[in-house]
């Protein structure tokens, strides 16, 4: 698999995006919600790089059905999420790709009426944004490309990779030739 982030690039730039979200949340009742499952590596990371109080909590989102590359249909599960009433939410995802995910996540998180509303993501597809909306934070922008890795999972696999790689045509041949558990 090709890298297309390695380890060490990762870990910079999450340390500064944890730096800006310091700076501009000091003194706020800061909740970063991240998204299960794929923002679980880059949620753990960014915790420990932030050094203002703040509160973790979950939601859960899927729009990838199984062995696609496309997205399908979103659901979103709210039922872990805790009051967030006054607070001001910082919405982590893995990534930003056509957008309806965070649209979808942003009108169901208005719904706890917190203070504040911005999304944060590892890795924006700028070119293929659909909707009128971009992520307030990012870490990197990245070409047209389905990536694994770094929480990001292709048919729930890769996500423990600790780099992004790509998977290329011959790669997700091979991943779905592999045999699966049961
Ligand atoms: P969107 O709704 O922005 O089109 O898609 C967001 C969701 O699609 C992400 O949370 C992620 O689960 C999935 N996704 C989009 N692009 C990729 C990709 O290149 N690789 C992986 N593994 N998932 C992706
Ligand atoms: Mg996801």
């Amino acid at each position: 698999m090709r890298v297309l982030l390695s380890e060490s690039e990762i870990s910079e730039r999450v340390k500064a995006l944890g730096r800006q979200l310091s700076d501009e949340y000091s003194g706020r009742p800061l909740t970063i919600l991240g998204v299960l499952t794929g923002s679980i590596v880059l949620l753990a990371d960014l915790i420990r790089a932030t050094s203002v109080p703040l509160r973790v909590a979950l939601i859960q989102a899927a729009s990838y059905r199984g062995a696609e590359t496309t997205p399908g249909r979103l659901t979103i599960n709210q039922s872990l999420v805790p009051d967030l009433r006054g607070r001001d939410v910082v919405i982590l995802d893995d990534i930003f790709d056509t957008g309806n995910t965070m649209v979808g996540l942003y009108q169901a998180v208005r719904g706890f009426q917190p203070a504040s509303v911005r999304s944060a993501v590892l890795l924006w597809k700028t070119a293929r944004t659909e909707v009128d909306l971009e992520p307030d934070y990012f870490g990197f922008r990245i070409p047209d490309e389905f990536v694994v890795g770094y929480g990001l999972d292709f048919n729930d696999d890769f996500r423990h990779l600790p780099y992004v790689g790509v998977m290329e045509d011959e790669d997700l041949k091979h991943a779905l030739a592999k045999p699966q558990d049961g």
